[in-house]
Formats: C-alpha cells, structure tokens, sequence
C-alpha cells in the first residue's frame, strides 16, 4: 500500500527521508515554516553577488561513503578541506592545535616526537572524564587550554568548561604532527554550485510538493491521516509539556566588503579571548567563488533567537529522553533530525539517520 506522508522540515533531515520514500512510490509533501528549502544548511547570493550561508558556515565532510554515494546523485563537488587559525594575542595559530600551534607560541622547535612529549608533560592527567574541562585539561593542560578553549567555551555556550558534558571538546583533536586541517575525513567537499541547487535537486520528484512558510501548527488536522516525519524540535512538538529543553542561538552578522579580494587567509578565524563573536568566516574560500570583494560573516553566540545547537549537558539529556519516551509512542510520527533528536548532529551523520530512518519506515510498511 502506498502512503501519503507529511514531512515536517525542509532540511537534511526532511529532503532525504522524502526522497527516499517518494523513490518508493509514497507521496511526500514537505512544509517547513521559513521561506526556503535546505534548512540551516541554505546558501544563496548576496546583494554582491557572493554566495554565503545565512545561518553560518556549513562545511561538508563524511567518512560515510553510503551518505557522499547518496549526495552525489544531487550535486557534483568541489575539494575543499577547511582550516581554521585562532587569534590569541594578537597572533594568529592553528587550531586544532598541531606542532606549528606549540612551536609558534612558545618559540619552540619541536620535532613531533618531541612535541608529543611537551604535551605529556604539560597535561593534567584525569582518572575520571567527565566533563568538557576534563577532556581539555587531561589532553594539553592549563596554559592551552586557558587560550584556546576556556573563552570560547564560555562564549559560544555560555557555560564554562566545567559545566559541559565532555562530548564537546572531545570533538576537537589534538595533533603533535602539522596537518592543520580542521576536519581528516575521507570525503571533504563542498557542493559546486551551492547546497540550495543540491536541495532543489534532491526534492525535484513527480511525488514530491513543498508548501513554505507553513508551520506545522497550521495544517496538522489537514493530513490527519498521514504518517508524519517530524524534523522540528521535538519538546514544540509536544507543547513543552515538560518545559523547553535549552538551545543555544547565534546572531549572524553578515557584511559584503567591497574591493577586498581576500579578507584573512583561512575560511574561518576563531577569536576566543577578543570580541563578543566567537569566529569571522570568509565565503569564498569555502565556496572558491572569485569576485572583486569578499563577504564575511560573525558569529555571536545568545540564549534567545533560533534553535541552533541542543545544549549537551546531563540534565537536558535527561529531559530529552523523556520528551523521546513520548516520541516512541507516537507510531505514526518519525522523529529524526537535529532537532527532534536533540543531538548535536553533522550535516552526514543527519542524513545517515534519515535514510536509515526511511528504510525503516519503509521494512515496516511493507510487513503491514
Ligand atoms: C552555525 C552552524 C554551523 C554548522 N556547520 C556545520 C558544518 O560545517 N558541517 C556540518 O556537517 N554541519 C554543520 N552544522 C550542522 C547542520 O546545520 C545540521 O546538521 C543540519 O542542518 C541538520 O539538518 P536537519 O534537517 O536535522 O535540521 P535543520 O537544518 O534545522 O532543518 C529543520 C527544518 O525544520 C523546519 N521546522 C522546524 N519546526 C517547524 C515547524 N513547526 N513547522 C514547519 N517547519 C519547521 C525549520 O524551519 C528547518 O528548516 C552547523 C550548524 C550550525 C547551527
């Protein structure tokens, strides 16, 4: 039996999970409330010219090839492996840290032996990680870490080390070798004509409509015979009936620089001591665009504004999972997505869980 199936969210999440099924012969009607398909990871022209990222820099990398085989259908690529300097001091240093971070900061010539052992020397060995300050300290010690991690923490989450789960700075590696390369994964890419011509791409199917600027609310009773793929926050879905679980929001402020060719030399500059911005991104390096002047954008970290990042810390966890106990019993609705799962997902591993979320929606079906 074919089935119609209303997808809430036009983001990774929604456009892959529709694009699945609609290849399976359901029919998917996709509604996100903003203006636009491609969710948070939406790029358009400026009044410039220049392709940007209104919500901030996305940059695609997988070591999934299954989730770099499925995009591939929708977009060709352009190699772009990103790198990232940190201003400390008013000098610029790689991050994540390397041997050049160590030699150019303390003026040193370390071999990468030796540098191995520099860091041995100066960690501050934990028996027990547990948090964000745990991870940072047991790996390069205090001096590091007050530099390059404390102030940005506390900026961009408003939380200091100590009061994060330790999954955030585990995500930042340490290297005592000079790849500078922010990410090491197989496949690092960006899409070559922009992530909006992907999406409109991965939604082009007879048995895919998309209706904008609708929010959920607004048309649950239309489809209530529907199956619902939800992407949106999972405790909006249930009217915060247990309370809002924290989001972390960020003010985007774009700016389009006129004859500038090239405003810094990497895609993005952190600033973890300086400014009340946490990082400044330059698109073209990303995009590889060439034009006379340059666009940019910061980054300022707030509590209030959009959904953007789910707070990883125990006692939202532990309100998430109640919010996912009611999500279990709602057979009829899939949660999937950054949001509705509450995880700090990457643009990959969203469309990892999509797909393997329609597959089993769809093994489901066909046993009905
Ligand atoms: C600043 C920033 C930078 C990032 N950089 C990277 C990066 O470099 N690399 C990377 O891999 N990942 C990056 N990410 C993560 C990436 O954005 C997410 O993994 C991805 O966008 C998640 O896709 P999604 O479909 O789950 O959610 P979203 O993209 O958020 O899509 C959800 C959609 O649902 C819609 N929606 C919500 N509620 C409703 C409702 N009630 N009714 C209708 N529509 C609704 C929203 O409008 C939205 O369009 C970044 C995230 C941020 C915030």
């Amino acid at each position: 039996m074919k089935h119609h199936v209303l997808i809430v969210g036009a983001g990774f999440a929604g456009a892959s999970v529709a694009r699945v099924l609609a290849e399976a012969g359901h029919r998917c009607h996709i509604i996100d409330k903003r203006s636009h398909i491609g969710g948070n990871a939406y790029d358009h022209v400026d009044g410039a010219g220049v392709l940007i990222h209104p919500y901030g820099p996305h940059i695609f990398h997988t070591n999934s090839k299954r989730v770099f085989e499925f995009l591939s259908r929708f977009t060709d690529w352009r190699f772009y492996e990103h790198r990232v300097l940190a201003q400390v001091n008013g000098k610029l240093y790689p991050i994540p840290i390397n041997r050049t971070t160590l030699n150019q900061l303390y003026g040193l010539n370390l071999t990468e032996e030796q540098a191995k052992e520099y860091l041995e020397k100066v960690r501050e060995p934990r028996d027990t990680i547990r948090t964000s300050e745990d991870v940072v300290l047991n790996s390069v010690g205090k001096d590091l870490c007050e530099k390059f991690f404390r102030g940005y923490t506390r900026k961009q989450w408003g939380l200091d080390l100590s009061e994060l789960s330790a999954g955030v700075a585990a995500r930042i590696p340490t290297r005592t070798n000079d790849d500078d390369r922010y990410f090491t994964d197989t496949y690092q890419f960006m899409p070559a004509q922009g992530y909006g011509q992907m999406f409109r791409r991965m939604l082009d199917h007879p048995l895919i409509s998309i209706e904008l600027e609708t929010d959920f609310a607004q048309v649950r009773d239309r489809f209530s015979g529907a199956h619902v793929v939800y992407t949106g926050p999972i405790d909006a879905y249930f009217n915060h009936c247990y309370g809002k679980l924290p989001y972390r929001s960020l003010r985007f402020e774009h700016e389009h620089l006129p004859d500038v060719p090239q405003f810094q030399a990497v895609g993005t500059v952190n600033y973890p001591n300086d400014h009340a911005y946490t990082r400044i991104t330059e698109f073209k390096h990303l995009t590889g665009q060439t034009h006379t002047g340059t666009s940019i954008v910061r980054e300022y970290p707030q509590a209030e504004g959009d959904p953007y990042y789910p707070i990883p810390r125990p006692e939202n966890e532990a309100l998430y999972k109640k919010y996912a106990e009611l999500a279990d019993k709602e057979e009829t609705v899939t949660f999937i997505g950054r949001l509705a799962q509450y995880r700090y997902y990457n643009m990959d591993q969203v469309v990892a869980a999509a797909l393997k979320a329609a597959e089993d929606l769809l093994a489901r079906w066909n046993q009905e």
